[in-house]
């Protein structure tokens, strides 16, 4: 049945289509000033970047994208392990230990790459993953490409964690890897990150941290909530959201680095990171441990946000710059999501899959670049909705 060999792409489309789960692409350019995008012939504040630093757009950040094109080429021209290892990238590697108060750190071209290809080489078929049900993706096409027996825990369940460690010690795993985040990305809130590592100590698990959503806005230096603690064996880290930039990182132990140099296909066979990108990420590198001013008025801004929220009766969750709106039912969501896009204001609705049945939400990213008249704008246009819908 040769002409029928297109079939799959009319009846995954249409099952989307007819779930009103179908999604589709959009050009959103950035407008000079705080925040600001253009979308056919629009302009919006954008509350849902990752960008919660505004680096994105600052002068250091693309000056140093420029300066390393100009010395170094638009590419890197080869893998790294060949002849793609530029001084840039090494010099980049030992500021990002340093600053993550880590023995060595090791770049990818994306957290996808790094999470998808990470705990296949750090597993054999002996091995034991057990990964927070609400892991990103990449997270999880790791988990299954693996070897490894894969069994998830309850999200931040620490007695089911407890639980599955105690059922696995009893077995002969070569090894069990304990993964999870800081901060998770459609709720916005946190692992119980010390009761975690004292497990991954107790049972002698080796432990992965994807700190992805920390990195620039928590924790020491900004440097995220998993630095400096040698428990941590995989500390994961992107460049694409706060940082501004693109790719990611492992922090770890020099014997880590190089297992991960030898043993890890996605570091191995790619092209180098462009010395662009390793010029953004260095200069980001440079300006976030600066910025603890900043960031501690941003933190208030954040709590006050989220408080604010709850004050006009919705209800949100979450402890970051991620403050989930969660409305339910998913019609009412997108109704909410247009009503804030006729008012100049973009956030995006989040339906299931992506999250759980009869929990669809208006998920807002606050960024330290939004000014306080843009937060108002946001809170206005919601309680308008609110009076609307009673
Ligand atoms: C964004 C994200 C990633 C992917 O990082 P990219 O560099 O964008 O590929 C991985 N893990 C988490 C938790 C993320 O939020």
């Amino acid at each position: 049945m040769v002409n029928d060999r297109y079939n799959f792409l009319d009846e995954g489309l249409e099952e989307r289509r007819s779930n009103h789960q179908f999604r589709s692409l959009s050009a959103v350019d950035p407008v000079e000033g705080k925040m600001r995008v253009q979308s056919e012939g629009s302009i919006y504040i954008d509350f849902s970047s990752n960008d919660y630093l505004g680096l994105a757009t600052h002068p250091n950040v693309k000056e140093r994208a420029v300066a390393y094109t100009q010395k170094y080429g638009a590419g890197s021209t080869a893998s790294r392990l060949i002849s793609g290892t530029r001084t840039i990238h090494t010099q980049l590697e030992k500021n990002l230990a340093e600053a993550l108060g880590r023995e060595a750190a090791l770049l990818f071209n994306t957290g996808f790459q790094a999470n998808s290809s990470l705990l296949g080489s750090l597993t054999d078929r002996h091995s034991l993953i057990l990964a927070d049900k609400l892991s990103h993706n990449s997270l999880l096409q790791g988990s299954l490409s693996s070897r490894a027996e894969f069994q998830r825990f309850r999200h931040n369940n620490m007695d089911h964690l407890e639980q599955l460690l105690q059922k696995a010690s009893a077995s002969n795993y070569s090894r069990i890897w304990i993964v999870t985040e800081t901060i998770f990305s459609m709720d916005g809130n946190r692992s119980p990150l010390d009761k975690i590592l004292s497990l991954a100590n107790e049972f002698g698990a080796l432990l992965f941290v994807d700190d992805a959503h920390a990195v620039g806005v928590w924790g020491p230096n900004g440097m995220g909530l998993a630095s400096n603690n040698e428990t941590v064996d995989i500390l994961l880290g992107t460049c694409g959201k706060a940082f501004g930039s693109f790719g990611a990182y492992v922090g770890c132990s020099k014997k880590m680095k190089d297992y991960l140099v030898n043993f890890c296909p996605g570091f191995i066979y790619t092209t180098a990171p462009p010395p662009s990108v390793v010029g953004a990420t260095q200069a980001a590198l440079e300006l976030i441990p600066t910025l603890d001013e900043e960031r501690q008025a941003f933190h208030k801004r954040i709590e006050n946000f989220r408080d604010r929220v709850q004050q006009l009766g919705f209800k949100t969750a979450g402890s970051s710059q991620i403050v989930p709106i969660i409305i339910g039912d998913e019609k009412k969501t997108l109704d909410l999501a247009s009503w804030l896009q006729d008012s100049g204001l973009l956030a995006t609705a989040i339906r299931p899959p992506t999250v759980p049945a009869k929990s669809s939400r208006i998920r807002i990213t606050l960024s330290m670049k939004h000014t306080p008249q843009q937060i108002e704008k946001l809170l206005n246009a919601l309680a308008e909705w609110k009076n609307e819908q009673s």
